[in-house]
């Protein structure tokens, strides 16, 4: 089977399972973009509790966070874990818009997708997977985000090499799949429930797994 059919198989395979996964939780670019730094490290329930603190003190917006000493800050999102290390992620960030964009997140958001991924990752402390979280969730470009789930399900069913890195996982997702921001969304998300449901570690739970079989894996 083509790769192009393998991932598409486990995409249908996944999808039938579980659903519609309407990722990312947020109610603006602004708060995906928070989030998607928050979950570094961490699981999302955490994220959410930190949220949820930022909302309650009527603070969610790059106004009123960007204003923030980094001490507060930190206090504020204390529940997501390495908070003194985000806090000052989050400050590089809100740096980088005020400083190239003028705090205008609209326009930095409608860059090209090469040149938004670009600016994010010359944010100290936003890595590849952090930036395409924001380029795909937050500004919805068609960019696939790569985690450690995308690479451990791909490589148990021979998609790609155990060996293969961030950059060569998604060039050859986005390779073989239609370039469609939502596909790519879905897709992910679907990837990152069937690792965090079945595809552990170190006991991957395949007899009940909908990806039992796909691929050239031979369970
Ligand atoms: S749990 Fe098994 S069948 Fe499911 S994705 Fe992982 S390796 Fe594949």
């Amino acid at each position: 089977m083509h790769t192009a059919d393998q991932l598409q198989e486990i995409y249908n395979r996944m999808f039938d399972h579980f659903g519609c996964q309407d990722w990312w939780p947020g109610d603006s670019p602004f708060e995906i973009m928070v989030g998607a730094i928050l979950t570094q490290n961490t699981s999302w329930q955490n994220v959410e509790k930190a949220i949820t603190h930022l909302k309650e003190a009527g603070l969610l917006s790059l106004a009123a966070m960007s204003a923030l000493p980094a001490e507060e800050l930190a206090e504020y999102i204390r529940p997501a874990g390495y908070y003194n290390i985000k806090a000052g992620r989050l400050q590089n960030f809100f740096t980088m818009i005020k400083q190239n964009w003028d705090n205008d997140l609209d326009s930095f958001l409608a860059l090209p997708t090469a040149e938004l991924r670009e600016q994010l990752l010359g944010v100290k402390g936003i890595g590849p997977e952090t930036a395409d979280s924001m380029a795909l969730y937050a500004a919805e470009k068609p960019i696939f985000v790569v985690d450690t789930y995308t690479h451990r399900i791909l490589s148990r069913h021979g998609i790609i090499p155990e060996e293969y890195g961030y950059f060569e996982i998604q060039e050859l997702l986005m390779d073989n799949l239609e370039e469609n921001t939502r596909f790519f969304n879905e897709f992910h998300a679907l990837l990152v429930r069937t690792g965090n449901r079945f595809c552990k570690k170190s006991k991957p739970k395949c007899a009940d797994c909908p990806l039992l079989g796909a691929g050239s894996l031979e369970e």
